[in-house]
């Protein structure tokens, strides 16, 4: 197979504005994910792309070039424009791989894809999360065990408005006693999605080495496999003569 093509998008606003979050990830969140891809994929070719660059670092080239697309977003998601989240939406339909990473579950790519409003409980309150691996024989689970902890994370809770995921991976628990459906995957036309909770931007979530591994195996897993434009709907020739076409059926 071809090397892997991976673009990393983050709004990259908290890093620069904040000490806290810059001091955590001084290459930015995509630097963060960018170097988890490239970690566990050597041959990969990542690129990475951010909201305020021009047409938010994207181009039709260069979806249209991406595997599959990492998603991170919090505040601004209203700044990315509907064009862009919707040819996101159609490249997802053609093909390319979506990874969606937890406060972009706001974000407009994803809620387009889905087509719910995603919405969710959440808290800030420093709390222990635990993350269960249900799916252990799932490639997005490769080299993760049964169970693992983060010390501090951001509490999210059900109930996640989502269509039925088609495969849930992870569920969380957190200290609080809330719980959520936190590793899930759908299929859009011939393009796959996942939803990956942890990731908030106070916490060094992205240093971890098994959320590391699961952003990695996901992008291996949501790789575009084909690509295919079905909005043309080109007219097929028949491989027989069809008889008396226009002639009604009695
Ligand atoms: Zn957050």
């Amino acid at each position: 197979m071809e090397p892997l093509r991976v673009t990393v998008w983050n709004e990259y606003l908290h890093e620069l504005e904040h000490d806290v979050v810059g001091t955590i990830y001084p290459d930015g969140i995509h630097g963060a994910l960018a170097g988890a891809v490239a970690e566990h994929h050597p041959t990969a070719e990542v690129r990475t792309a951010t909201l305020r660059a021009p047409d938010h670092g994207l181009s039709d080239e260069l979806l249209a070039t991406t595997d599959v697309l990492v998603w991170w977003g919090h505040k601004a998601h209203a700044e990315v424009s509907d064009a862009w989240a919707e040819k996101v939406h159609h490249a997802v339909l053609a093909g390319m791989g979506l990874v969606v990473l937890h406060s972009a579950h706001f974000s407009k790519p994803f809620k387009r894809v889905l087509g719910t409003h995603c919405s969710l409980t959440w808290r800030e309150a420093d709390e222990k999360e635990r993350l269960w691996n249900i799916q252990p024989a799932h490639p997005i689970m490769a080299g993760i065990p049964d169970m693992f902890e983060l010390a501090q994370e951001e509490m999210y809770g059900e109930r996640f408005d989502v269509p039925e995921p088609d495969e849930l991976l992870m569920l969380s628990w957190f200290q609080g006693g809330e719980v959520f459906r936190s590793l899930c995957t759908w299929r859009r036309g011939v393009g796959r999605v996942v939803y990956f909770r942890p990731g908030h931007e106070t916490y060094p979530t992205y240093h971890h080495p098994h959320v590391r591994r699961i952003v990695a195996n996901a992008c291996e897993w949501a790789r575009r496999r084909v690509t295919v434009d079905a909005s043309k709907s080109p007219p097929v020739a028949a491989h027989e003569p069809v008889p008396n076409p226009t002639k009604e059926h009695v």
